[in-house]
């Protein structure tokens, strides 16, 4: 595999476990031991980080909602850290990593419909406090139907809209149709309110230099297919332990059969 990253994908990848976790020890320890893990599996960086991130949000899931509050209990009193660990990860990742529906969807093991209701009620619980963007209040002939739970407004402003030639449509229609350009608006209020939290949750230091350490350590790789008997048995070779693991297993060996012969 190509074994370059770069290095503000780590500094991305350490944020977003920052928005799982308050104690930057938490964060720090959790993100070293699963890029590890993920490095060995022999995948793209951008494939070894979302595997990464995947364990990461497990470990959230496993400690459970109370555990996970538990732990981030001195920020409880934040609306962000009462979200779901798959709803913090999620608006990270649109927010501050720029990820796509398409790689979001393939770390979260869902589809885009889903993740599209999952950001939206997140979203409106970070604005109950704020003006709530409601809905059309007319709607004409050649608006855009408005999905409550997944509003198109929402997919505009995730750069998401499935064309650019649906992009150029809305902006034409936003010119002439007032009510559109109203919902827009107030979705774009919500949008930049959860971006002004997102980046106070994640500003500060990030460990991404240990990271890039650790990225380092994992070894070179060839795809399994291509590897040969003398080749794998190399690479095993040059394992830390495995000569000394050989050696003690010989002479345990030559010692069982001095036993068995004394007798
Ligand atoms: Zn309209």
């Amino acid at each position: 595999m190509n074994k370059e990253i770069d290095q503000q994908d780590l500094v991305l990848f350490s944020k977003l476990s920052r928005s799982l976790w308050v104690d930057l020890n938490d964060c720090e320890k959790g993100s070293s031991e699963a890029l590890a893990v993920a490095g060995l599996m022999n995948l793209t960086p951008e494939r070894t980080l979302d595997k990464a991130i995947q364990a990461l949000l497990e470990r959230a899931n496993l400690e459970g909602m109370a555990g996970n509050s538990r732990k981030n209990q001195t920020s409880l009193l934040q609306c962000f850290f009462r979200l779901t660990p798959e709803e913090r990860l999620s608006l990270a990742a649109l927010h501050v990593a720029r990820w796509s529906y398409q790689r979001l969807t393939r770390v979260l093991n869902t589809d885009e419909d889903s993740l599209q209701e999952l950001v939206w009620a997140a979203r409106l619980q970070l604005s109950l406090s704020q003006t709530y963007p409601t809905g059309p209040s007319t709607r004409g002939v050649n608006c855009l139907s408005y999905d409550m739970r997944k509003p198109w407004t929402q997919r505009f402003l995730d750069d998401e809209l499935s064309s650019k030639g649906e992009l150029i449509r809305l902006q034409r229609h936003l010119v002439e149709c007032e009510s559109c350009l109203k919902l827009l608006n107030r979705c774009r209020d919500l949008y930049f309110k959860v971006d002004r939290e997102l980046m106070k949750i994640v500003e500060g230091p990030d460990f991404s230099q240990g990271l890039k350490r650790i990225w380092d350590q994992i070894p070179d790789q060839v795809p399994l297919a291509q590897q040969s008997f003398r080749g794998s048995l190399k690479a095993l070779w040059r394992q830390p332990d495995i000569p000394w693991l050989l050696l003690f297993l010989v002479i345990f060996v030559f010692l069982k059969s001095l036993h068995r012969i004394s007798f």
